[in-house]
């Protein structure tokens, strides 16, 4: 097993890794920009080394300063949690490289499943079935015309290294597609400096349904069912929930192995997550594989009292997994992201000092945060402060407790997305489990204006 981990990254994230470690009698390294001097990982980790400024490519993106500090620390693995350098198979290869090792899958598996046009064609090869569209990256204006033509309109134009989703848009109709097509690139080229573009067809009203797996170094995957997160805001996640009020058992076994298969065919290592959007009548299609542990992992943890974090930490030192099928058994959970956002005013961000901070508690009732009362959040990162995770014995019973909890939860000194998350656990298509990716869209009027 690993003496030390270094956590290459911030926030909750990296709190929650280095709680694992504690556990399993580990010690832990933290790494830290200069804005985040005061920041509870950098508190709770048994050392800590500056990496930087504040500007993420100076710090958290920085492998030189990072290497360095697993190198003077003596750390002999990097946990990258999410984000940042989580999914960089050339970062996995640097840490090879350096005899450190990096938690996660193979540098070769990040790159072909990062790569989200190379990844579709991948599983359409395993047998796993892929929204119908272009046969990977689509090079011209006038390819994609043809393509959109041949699977009919409307039709998405996706950004192969996309991500947050952003460098996606939809298009209606062929007039359409050459401005939006120019946008698309122009956006993937600022994101992510590569404007490799893919085209699917637009499905209608999906839900987004993942599965959770985890590889070992031996070629044997489990999955652990799926997580539902379908509430969404610009194509990003805001709750998810298991299991998902879409799936009955047979649908969630088929799904299940179909991410299974996936996985397999590429000797998938560590924790990873298939999403798949699921249509009206039951189909399911495969759109994008995360190479790294998820926002919304918790979720997972709490139906099946599983640590996946522990998960991936032992199967990055050669433990092998059972390559069980687990299933969800009269428990559920669901976890809303607080972000420092005014959700009634087009969720802008409000970074600022935390004067008040009050979490709540109780039975079934789990918050990851790094924030507290003077914290202040820095503007250089992403916005979420806190995940609020219930679980229970029933949907009905998630949804009271969510409330409650929310209810409960005292955050002072900036906005939060809190207030709109109470007006969802009340909506009563919410609460029948009745909602698709679109529900924000459709019922926007009731639950984003002031
Ligand atoms: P990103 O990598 O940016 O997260 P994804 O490919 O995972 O992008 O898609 C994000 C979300 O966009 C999905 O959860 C879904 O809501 C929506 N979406 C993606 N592809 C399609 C599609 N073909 N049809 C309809 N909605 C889609």
């Amino acid at each position: 097993m690993f003496k030390k981990i270094l956590i290459a990254n911030r926030g909750e994230i990296a709190l929650r890794i280095i709680r694992t470690c504690k556990e399993m009698g580990i010690k832990t390294v933290a790494v830290y920009s200069t804005a985040d001097k005061d920041a509870l990982h950098v508190r709770f980790a048994d050392e800590a080394v500056c990496i930087g400024p504040p500007p993420p490519q100076e710090s958290y993106l920085n492998i030189a300063n990072i290497i360095a500090a697993a190198e003077i620390t003596g750390a002999d693995a990097i946990h990258p949690g999410y984000g940042f350098l989580a999914e960089n198979a050339h970062f996995a290869e640097v840490c090879a490289d350096h005899g450190i090792k990096f938690i996660g899958p193979q540098p070769e598996v990040i790159r072909i499943m990062g790569d989200k046009a190379l990844a579709k064609r991948t599983m359409k090869a395993a047998g796993v079935p892929v929204v119908p569209g272009s046969d990977g990256p689509v090079e011209t204006l006038e390819e994609a015309k043809k393509i959109a033509k041949a699977i009919g309109y409307p039709v998405m134009i996706k950004a192969s290294a996309g991500g947050g989703g952003k460098g996606m848009r939809i298009v209606e109709k062929e007039e359409d597609l050459e401005h939006l097509w120019n946008i698309a690139k122009k956006e993937a080229k600022a994101a992510f400096g590569n404007d490799a573009m893919y085209i699917e067809k637009f499905l209608k009203n999906p839900r987004h349904v993942e599965i959770q797996i985890m590889g070992d170094q031996y070629g044997h995957v489990s999955h652990l069912s799926e997580r539902d997160c379908s509430i969404q805001r610009r194509h990003q996640k805001l709750v998810e929930e298991s299991p998902s009020p879409a799936l009955n058992q047979e649908l969630r076994e088929r799904i299940g192995e179909a991410a299974v298969k996936g996985a397999k065919y590429v000797n998938y290592e560590s924790a990873g997550t298939m999403e798949f959007l699921l249509d009206e009548d039951g189909n399911f299609y495969f759109i994008e594989m995360n190479t790294r542990i998820q926002v919304e992992h918790p979720v997972t943890e709490e139906i099946f009292f599983y640590d996946l974090i522990k998960e991936q930490i032992k199967v990055a030192a050669g433990i092998p997994v059972s390559g069980r099928f687990y299933y969800p058994k009269e428990r559920y959970a669901m976890e809303v992201r607080i972000n420092a956002e005014d959700p009634f005013n087009d969720f802008m961000p409000s970074p600022g000092k935390i004067t008040s901070f009050h979490k709540p508690g109780g039975h079934g009732v789990r918050v990851d945060t790094h924030a507290y009362a003077g914290y202040v959040i820095p503007p250089y990162y992403d916005s979420m402060i806190a995940k609020l995770i219930v679980s229970d014995f029933s949907r009905k019973g998630v949804i009271n407790k969510m409330l409650r909890a929310l209810e409960e939860f005292v955050i002072e000194g900036v906005k939060t997305t809190i207030p709109f998350h109470i007006r969802l656990m009340q909506h009563p298509e919410f609460v029948k489990g009745n909602y698709n990716i679109r529900f924000l869209e459709i019922y926007g009027d009731e639950l984003l204006k002031p």
